[in-house]
């Protein structure tokens, strides 16, 4: 782990630089400005990856890239086309060739590993990098076109640039965000559960896991419509989302029922969790097309990791099914409540 991120910082290394050049040596003074503002862009996304790594270095970030040598292979390979393609006197360069080795180096930046190390990070941070590095690109594109006005040729390739990269964003969210809601889906929730796993084991941290199922949602469903029980799933996972803190993860596990995952919590963190979960879905105002209020409810339940200092990480699908024993609980003493979380370890 510590090779591709010191790798990844290499190369923005290497970009920064080479934006530093070109700013200091090309002859438009608007285009100086915009080559500055990427080279601290550049700089800003070293302070991410260094960030990374030291999260790796204290036990933040297990290994959780399943082929470690491919990656790295692919990233040096990526590192060394990186590097031929910045001019050996970029210096003395055109304005217009330093735009083109500008485009070069995105290109090479635009690969989805980057997108995917990014979002080992934590969610909230991870669309903030992301919306980061869209604005980054768009700073090349709009200076491409403003500078190559004539150049059609120029203009059709910075919007294949732009295209790649929207591209690679749009198919991110389908890997990993359920489409109705717009929160992470269940193929997230098993990654994180995994990485928050082994963390949580290494270092004896508290580790908790919520499971969340909307009350009787098939009466809404069938009362109601199909429609008007997707706006209240919406309406849910909103909710959701306003109850948690910005380091825990919520995910649609699937059908009536969401997940989260709470990093860092103490039981008694945990279980006031649950009852801010229960609380702020039975805030939600939901209204039908006369205006009337329709009552919403959930029954959450969660388990909670509490092992000493490096146990044997907890299997995701353990603490999975003894949060679902918990929300089963709650279920059946009436609904609309929390069930006790089950306490995994400790003494
Ligand atoms: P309980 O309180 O025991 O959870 O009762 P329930 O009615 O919520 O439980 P059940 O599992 O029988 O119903 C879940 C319903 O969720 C059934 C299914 O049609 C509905 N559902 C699943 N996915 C969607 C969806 O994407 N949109 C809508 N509108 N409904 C969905
Ligand atoms: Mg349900």
């Amino acid at each position: 782990m510590r090779e591709i991120l010191e790798l990844c910082i290499e190369m923005d290394l290497l970009a920064q630089h080479a934006y530093r050049v070109m700013a200091t040596h090309c002859d438009d003074a608007d285009l100086a400005e915009t080559f500055d503002k990427m080279s601290a862009e550049e700089g800003t996304r070293v302070g991410w990856w260094n960030d990374l790594l030291g999260a790796w270095e204290n036990g933040l970030l297990p290994d959780i890239v399943s082929d470690t040598d491919a990656l790295i292979e692919r990233l040096r390979s990526l590192k060394a086309q990186l590097e031929s393609v910045l001019p050996e006197k970029l210096e003395e360069s055109s304005d217009h060739e330093m735009l083109a080795t500008a485009a070069r180096i995105e290109f090479f930046m635009i690969d989805p590993i980057f997108g995917q190390l990014i979002d080992l990070t934590e969610p909230a941070r991870a669309d903030r990098l992301h919306q980061a590095y869209s604005a980054h690109l768009q700073r090349l594109i709009e200076a491409i076109e403003h500078h190559y006005e004539e150049a059609s040729l120029a203009v059709f390739l910075a919007g294949i640039l732009n295209r790649t990269w929207q591209d690679n964003m749009t198919l991110a969210v389908y890997a990993t965000r359920d489409p109705l809601t717009g929160i992470h889906n269940r193929r997230a929730l098993d990654t994180h559960l995994r990485q928050w796993s082994a963390w949580s084991a290494r270092y004896g941290r508290p580790l908790g896991v919520a499971l969340v199922d909307i009350d009787l949602f098939k009466n809404l469903n069938d009362a109601r419509g199909h429609t008007f029980g997707d706006q209240a799933l919406c309406a849910v996972a909103e909710a959701l989302k306003a109850a948690i803190r910005s380091s825990d993860l919520v995910v649609r596990y699937g059908g009536d029922e969401f997940a989260i995952i709470a990093p860092e919590a103490e039981p008694h963190e945990f279980a006031t969790l649950l009852k801010r979960i229960v609380n702020t879905v039975r805030a939600i105002d939901l209204r039908d097309a006369e205006g009337r209020r329709i009552p919403v409810s959930v029954s959450a339940g969660g388990a909670i990791a509490v092992d000493p200092p490096a146990s044997a990480p907890r299997s995701p699908d353990r603490l999975l099914a003894a949060a679902d024993q918990s929300l089963y609980s709650a279920k059946q003493a009436g609904r609309d409540r929390v069930g006790i979380p089950i306490v995994l370890g400790g003494s």
